[in-house]
């Protein structure tokens, strides 16, 4: 089985991009993985703190271990969003492949100073887990939002990738480049999308020199992320969209099966919301190559 790293590689080389999608619950993580098999492509799959507490971040890191090896298929397990060393630590020792160490609530100097210490804490456990360092601003809350932040002040500027990058020794960054977590209302309706400043990515890339993630993949134009899959971005994080698919899965589960109880007959209608979803961008994402499974 390939590492995630090289897998990251041969993502960049190809000009194609991996999936990360967040899951909370054995609906989620059943869709993910079905799509990515049905697409025929690597995926990660991604729990933040929350996502964690409520799954248990240990029973995650066996779920996702047993898919890996009875089907020996390239699915990968993130701690997204993590908050504190004592939290990443646990994830490292549950067998997260990698890690988003997020201070980037914190003053610059702050961020870079926390986030070295937890490179070499994190690597002394796995030496092979990828960490992920954040700058800039792009909001919380993986939700609907009424309205949107105004996230202009908060945009990474090549210089401070550069610096951060050197500074704390991460192996992928997430710049703010006109991303933003969670959906507003308009974009749950599909009336209006996200737009991404791709000559920004450009130039991140270029200064840091390191893997990129996009966070906040929900709801973006297809065209801005193609366009910023070509310029650099190698991981595309998308978790809102995936909550409106299940809520509208089960609810159609429930209506279709009004007295039914038995979860395993109405839970599968999620399931395909989810995967469906998921599929579709899997499918964007990997449009430049094909993946042969195994290699
Ligand atoms: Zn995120």
């Amino acid at each position: 089985m390939q590492s995630l790293r090289n897998l990251l590689q041969q993502a960049q080389q190809s000009g194609s991009a991996v999936g990360h999608f967040n899951i909370s619950d054995l609906v989620l993580l059943k869709a993910v993985f079905a799509a990515a098999q049905e697409v025929k492509v690597p995926v990660l799959v991604g729990l933040s703190e929350g996502e964690r507490e409520f799954v248990g971040t240990r029973q995650i890191g066996a779920l996702v271990r047993s898919l890996r090896e009875e089907f020996d298929y390239p699915i990968f397990l993130n701690a997204d969003h993590t908050h504190s060393l004592a939290k990443g630590l646990d994830a490292a020792k549950a067998g997260f492949d990698s890690i988003v160490f997020d201070l980037s609530g914190l003053p610059f100097e702050e961020n870079v100073r926390q986030t070295r210490q937890a490179v070499e804490a994190l690597k002394a456990i796995n030496p092979a887990m990828l960490v992920e360092g954040e700058i800039g601003d792009i909001g919380t809350g993986s939700e609907i939002h009424e309205s949107a932040p105004d996230l202009s002040k908060g945009l990474s500027t090549p210089e401070e990738a550069k610096q951060f990058v050197e500074s704390t020794g991460v192996d992928i960054l997430a710049p703010a480049v006109g991303n933003m977590h969670g959906m507003l209302r308009s974009m749950v309706a599909g009336e209006t999308k996200k737009r991404l400043d791709i000559e920004r990515i450009a130039s991140v890339k270029q200064a840091a020199g390191v893997f990129l993630t996009l966070h906040g993949g929900s709801g973006t134009d297809d065209e801005d992320l193609r366009r910023a899959i070509a310029a650099g971005i190698n991981i595309v994080h998308i978790n809102t969209e995936l909550r409106v698919a299940w809520r509208q899965g089960l609810e159609e589960g429930l209506a279709k099966h009004r007295d039914e109880v038995v979860p395993y007959k109405i839970l599968p209608a999620a399931v395909d919301a989810v995967r469906q979803v998921v599929a579709s961008r899997l499918k964007l994402f990997n449009s430049e190559r094909h993946f042969a499974q195994g290699t």
